[in-house]
């Protein structure tokens, strides 16, 4: 089924995602959106008679600095088939579930064996992650951040479920968000870069996790799929998204090499 002269290829808001096999064994590689000029000249060199396959907002673009024609494919079939794949892959087998990719934004499909569904999406997601956090810190570089957030603690920024009903017991958990950042406008001392980047995470998960839970209610599932390049080696969004979930009474899984779902569609189609 996989041929070892194609291609598939992800283009994204922010990064170029590629897909294809090589001896047997299947190859993932991304780079940066802003070097998709690069990026295409890479590809024509290394793969020359490849047939590629396309999908993503910038694969026109892509197309054009190709100069060549290439395949496209609507990117929404493409995330669901390259996600189903891997899913299969890794011995996960729910009959119908909630996909959330959370890439630059986020979109919520809800899939079934043989149809998906688009049903909703959010502007927040992981190109919120980047803009809050350089807002807040002056930091752009992504694994810095990453790295920084591992280190911060909320509970000097959000407030809480408990902060509200000091010392009362309240009605919902008391560990529940009461309200993202809603403790800086009271912060006495200082604003630890560390502190505001956990934070940001927070907000992001706990965000998409609630629109992906109301979307697996509406749908009558109980099995959410997180997907996306926002996951990358960020154990405090994975942790936050995968603990907020079961919480809901949803089951969660951030599947591994998700964030390659849309170039490995592209790849199968
Ligand atoms: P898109 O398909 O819109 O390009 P992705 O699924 O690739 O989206 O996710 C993009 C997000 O992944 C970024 O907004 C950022 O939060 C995160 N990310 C992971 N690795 C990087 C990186 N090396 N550079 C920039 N952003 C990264
Ligand atoms: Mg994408």
């Amino acid at each position: 089924m996989l041929s070892s002269n194609k291609i598939g290829v992800d283009a994204g808001g922010t990064l170029i995602k590629i897909a294809y096999m090589q001896d047997g064994v299947l190859q993932f590689e991304k780079v940066p959106a802003a070097e998709i000029a690069q990026a295409a000249k890479r590809l024509r060199d290394r793969f020359p008679d490849a047939d590629i396959c396309a999908t993503g907002g910038k694969s026109a673009l892509l197309q054009s600095h190709l100069q060549r024609p290439i395949r496209s494919m609507v990117e929404f079939d493409a995330t669901c088939k390259g996600a189903k794949f891997l899913m299969e892959r890794q011995g996960i087998f729910p009959d119908s579930f909630v996909l959330t990719n959370v890439g630059t934004g986020t979109s919520v499909h809800y899939v079934e064996k043989d149809r998906h569904l688009r049903v909703g999406g959010i502007g927040v997601g992981g190109g919120t992650l980047m803009g809050l956090s350089y807002l807040l810190t002056g930091i752009r570089d992504y694994e810095e951040i990453i790295r920084m957030s591992r280190l911060g603690n909320r509970k000097h920024i959000d407030l809480k479920v408990s902060d509200i009903y000091e010392g009362t017991e309240p009605p919902i958990p008391g560990d529940l968000t009461a309200s993202n950042f809603g403790k800086a406008l009271g912060l006495q001392t200082g604003r630890e870069p560390e502190d505001m980047l956990a934070s940001v995470i927070g907000l992001v998960g706990e965000t998409i996790t609630t629109i992906s839970v109301q979307a697996a209610a509406q749908s009558g599932t109980s099995s959410i799929v997180y997907i996306g390049s926002s996951f990358i080696e960020n154990d405090v969004l994975e942790n936050t998204v995968a603990n907020y979930t079961r919480l809901r009474g949803c089951e969660p899984t951030v599947l591994k090499d998700g964030h390659y779902s849309g170039a490995l569609g592209a790849l199968l189609s």
